[in-house]
């Protein structure tokens, strides 16, 4: 099966694509993880070739009744130019098939201020940066903002593409848990940044979550102590991680993954004679 696209209750999740990233050796990410560790997971988690690559988007969550306030998860790697591939990203091109241009985005939610999750968040010319989205909210954890606003750990992305949201009226810093709107809520995941934040769907019965970075490499759905090198805190992600999906396990959440090739991204976690297992829905 091949899902971009499920209905939640009353909510449609629907993946917009921005850009396939870098092809990588899984030894320069995971590091910690031997060869022979990445044995048993070779065939369904790397390329033939042995590479990993990963994929770059975001997500647009919107009543299936056309009303409501539109959301949008991450804004992807942005406009580039990359090593590789395309000189920009589509993502606003994709968001337009669904009949979404970015002054239709209400909320643009954050999951953690790395380069490839807020890539679209602003433009910038001759005069500076202007909001690519310029009615939206921009919903950022206060943790991830306190972190990278602090010169100690300075990063050119951040100062780029987050910090010029400041000055805008635009910016709301989440703390803790948050209600969006009826049945959609941030949920804090601290570990892969200090603020890293999942986005919760609870509607009709079901839930569903869209995971930023928790994870990866759906190998790390099995081995959920695997961390690549980007964590901020090893032990605070493998918690995180442990903990949702686990809860994603048990209670039979819909799990919409940041990074995994497009078309398996969405799916759920099954156990399979008491493994975590990844089922693409
Ligand atoms: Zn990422």
């Amino acid at each position: 099966m091949s899902s971009t696209q499920i209905v939640v209750g009353d909510y449609e999740i629907s993946v917009v694509d921005d850009h396939i990233g870098y092809r990588r050796n899984p030894a320069d990410v995971f590091v910690d993880v031997s060869t022979e560790e990445w044995d048993p997971h070779r065939d369904y988690a790397l390329a033939p070739e042995g590479y990993w690559e990963a994929q770059w988007r975001g997500h647009l969550i919107r009543r299936v009744d056309g009303t409501g306030e539109n959301i949008l998860v991450d804004t992807g790697a942005g406009p580039g130019p990359y090593e590789h591939g395309p000189p920009e990203g589509d993502l606003l091109k994709n968001l337009e098939t669904f009949g979404v241009s970015a002054a239709n985005i209400d909320n643009v939610v954050t999951t953690h201020c790395h380069w490839d999750h807020i890539g679209w968040n602003v433009r910038s010319d001759e005069d500076g940066a202007r909001p690519t989205f310029p009615n939206a909210k921009y919903h950022i954890a206060r943790n991830d903002w306190n972190f990278y606003s602090n010169p100690a750990n300075q990063n050119d992305e951040f100062d780029a593409l987050v910090a010029p949201l400041e000055n805008t009226g635009q910016l709301n810093l989440v703390v803790g848990n948050h209600q969006m709107m009826d049945g959609v809520s941030l949920l804090p995941t601290n570990g892969h940044t200090p603020g890293h934040q999942c986005v919760l769907i609870q509607s009709g019965g079901q839930t569903a979550v869209l995971t930023g970075d928790l994870f990866h490499n759906v190998a790390q759905i099995r081995e959920q102590h695997w961390c690549p090198v980007f964590d901020w805190r090893q032990d605070l992600s493998t918690a995180a991680r442990r903990w949702l999906l686990w809860r994603a396990m048990s209670e039979g959440w819909i799990v919409v993954s940041g990074h995994l090739p497009t078309g398996t991204s969405i799916g759920q976690v099954i156990d399979e004679d008491g493994k975590p297992t990844w089922k693409p829905i």
